[in-house]
C-alpha cells in the first residue's frame, strides 16, 4: 500500500488540517500518518486557541514514521514557527524526501493566524527549496511573489515565476478568491503554464478546502500520478467534496470525503 504522512496542524472541529489529510488519504487508498505540529481549539466558526508542540516532538514524529514506515509523499500544512519550519525542513533533507507538497498555509478563513509573521520567510527560504509543488491561494502568493495585486491572468503568471525563482519545482495557484462565475487555478512547472478552469461552486461550507486539495495531489503522487495529472485528478475530487459538503456548526461547514 502507498503511504502519505501530513505535517501540520490539528482542527478539533475536524473539517482542515491534518483530519482533513487523513480522511483524503483514506478516500484515495492511500496509508496516511501524520506528524502534529500544532494543536488548536477550533469549530466553524473560530479558532479558540493554538498550542503548538516543541520543535523536537515534530522532529521525532516524521523520524519514527520515515524509518518505520516509509513514505511515498508527503505534504505540509500549518507549521506555525519558524522553528518548526526549521526541524521540518532538516528531516525532509535528511531523508532526502522527493514528493513533497507545500501548502503554505498562513490565515484561517476565519481570520486565525496559523503561521506567524517571522516564519514566512524561514518557509521561502528553508521548505520552498525541498518542494516538488506549493499552492498557493490568491492572498498566500501575493506575499510569497512580493506582490501588490493579482486581478487577472497575467498577473496570477507573473506570481508563478516569481515565487518559482524560490527553488521550489513547480507552483499551483488557486483562483477561489477572484469574483466570477469560474474559477480558475493555474499550475506552472518552469515550462509550461497549465490553466484548470472550472464552474464556481455556490456555498459557504468550504472549510478545509486548501487542506484538502494539497492533501488530493500528495495521495496521487504517492499513487504515481504525475504532477499535472494529479493535480487535474485532484480538483475533480474537490468538485465533488464541495458540491456534497455538509451544513454543520454555525460558521463555514466542512467538505464531505464520503460523497
Ligand atoms: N486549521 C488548521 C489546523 C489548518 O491546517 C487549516 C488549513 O489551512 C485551517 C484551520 C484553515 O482552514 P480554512 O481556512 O479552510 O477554514
Amino acid at each position: 500500500m502507498k503511504r502519505a504522512l501530513s505535517i501540520a496542524g490539528s482542527d478539533s472541529g475536524g473539517g482542515a488540517g491534518i483530519q482533513a489529510d487523513l480522511k483524503t488519504f483514506c478516500a484515495f487508498g492511500v496509508y496516511g500518518m501524520t506528524a502534529i505540529t500544532a494543536v488548536t481549539a477550533q469549530n466553524t466558526q473560530r479558532v479558540e486557541a493554538i498550542q503548538a508542540l516543541s520543535p523536537q516532538m515534530v522532529a521525532a514524529q516524521i523520524r519514527c514514521v520515515v524509518e518505520d514506515i516509509g513514505v511515498d509523499a508527503v505534504k505540509t500544512g500549518m507549521l506555525f514557527s519558524s522553528d518548526i519550519i526549521e526541524v521540518v525542513a532538516a528531516e525532509l533533507a535528511r531523508f532526502q524526501i522527493k514528493n513533497l507538497v507545500v501548502d503554505p498555509v498562513m490565515v484561517a478563513k476565519s481570520g486565525a493566524r496559523l503561521l506567524r509573521e517571522d516564519a514566512i520567510q524561514s518557509l521561502m527560504t528553508r521548505l520552498l527549496p525541498l518542494a516538488l509543488l506549493v499552492t498557493p491561494n490568491l492572498p498566500e502568493a501575493l506575499i510569497l511573489a512580493g506582490m501588490e495585486k493579482i486581478e487577472g491572468l497575467e498577473e496570477m503568471q507573473e506570481a508563478a515565476r516569481r515565487i518559482r525563482e524560490k527553488g521550489v519545482r513547480a507552483v499551483l495557484i488557486k483562483g477561489g478568491h477572484l469574483p466570477g462565475e469560474e474559477t480558475l487555478d493555474l499550475f506552472f512547472d518552469g515550462e509550461q503554464f497549465h490553466l484548470f478552469r472550472g464552474k464556481r461552486i455556490s456555498t459557504r461550507n468550504t472549510h478545509g478546502t486548501g487542506c484538502t486539495y494539497s492533501a488530493a495531489i500528495c495521495a496521487l503522487l504517492a499513487l504515481g500520478y504525475n504532477l499535472p495529472e494529479a493535480v487535474g485528478e485532484a480538483r475533480r475530487y474537490m468538485e465533488l467534496v464541495i458540491t456534497h459538503s455538509l451544513p454543520l456548526g454555525g460558521g463555514f461547514g466542512p467538505t464531505n470525503h464520503l460523497a
